[in-house]
């Protein structure tokens, strides 16, 4: 059995409920969960370094007061909680840019204590997963995160940023090449970049999201929906690409989708595979 984990990146107060329906609906009624990593009080105004507009911002208005918490837009709030198959899964604060890099430990503990208060406040259950916006973070604020979340999420892991305490298991996880690995109790997961991204191209898409699920054990696969309706252009043939994707996932027998919960209380099949993964 292979096992895979949906993660998509940027769900907010701005995001339109009918995005996701038209995205996942084909998810959630096979049966496949998706984690929606949220972010609990966006930056209405965010930008890119270059100065661009957020891509989360393809539906604002402009006229939105500065920030907006997740309990601002009820009819979001209702939705997910109507379709237990989306999990929410904590997306930095404010998704200002390059957010989670920076150094200030006590600044970044205020703003994880504060987005799941957020969270809480909206009648979400506590995440067990953090994601931090553009998968970077200090040193600081891998410390901050470990100390509040049994699960990261994450693109990679340099070296140079991680807690010299981490060291030791960085290098087993090297030398038994493992994808994942753990400190503690902390699991720490990667991904093989956003397989599903509008950037790639859209014809050899699906192949490569196959072989990639095919040669691994357990697969984060990331995306963005507003990369579906970038700028606010829907995109038939791209969201296509991610029905198909649905689809494989539904039809494949040893392939099974799970959240990133599932990891803290694995069955035996998961746990065995697990341990191939350097999560047990
Ligand atoms: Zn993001």
């Amino acid at each position: 059995m292979r096992y895979v984990i949906i993660r998509d990146d940027d769900t907010c107060a701005l995001t339109p409920v009918a995005c996701l329906e038209e995205l996942y609906r084909p998810f959630l009624e096979n049966g496949l969960p998706v984690n929606l990593a949220t972010i609990p009080r966006v930056n209405t105004r965010a930008v890119w370094r270059d100065g661009s507009a957020e891509g989360f911002r393809a539906f604002a208005s402009g006229q939105e007061p500065p920030h907006l918490a997740l309990a601002e837009n009820p009819g979001l709030v209702a939705y997910l909680k109507t379709n237990p198959g989306f999990r929410l899964v904590l997306h930095g604060y404010e998704h200002t840019y390059l957010e989670f890099q920076r150094p200030d430990a006590a600044d970044l503990a205020r703003r994880l204590d504060h987005g799941l208060e957020l969270f809480a406040q909206a009648g979400f259950p506590r995440p067990s997963t953090f994601v931090a916006p553009y998968d970077q973070l200090s040193r600081e604020a891998l410390r901050e995160v470990t100390r509040r979340f049994p699960i990261l999420s994450t693109g990679w892991f340099e070296l140079r940023r991680l807690p010299v305490t981490w060291w030791p298991a960085y290098f087993r996880k090297k030398i038994r090449r493992t994808p994942h690995w753990r400190v503690g109790a902390t699991r720490l997961l990667t991904h093989p970049g956003c397989l599903l991204s509008h950037q790639r191209d859209l014809i050899r898409m699906l192949d490569t999201i196959r072989r990639t699920l095919e040669n691994a054990p357990l697969t984060v696969l990331v995306t963005h929906w507003w990369e579906y309706f970038h700028r606010g252009q829907r995109n038939p043939a791209y969201i296509e690409v991610l029905h198909q994707t649905a689809a494989l996932l539904a039809r494949e027998s040893d392939l099974r989708v799970i959240t990133f919960d599932d990891l803290l209380s694995p069955d035996a099949a998961l746990a065995a595979a697990l341990r191939t993964t350097g999560l047990e």
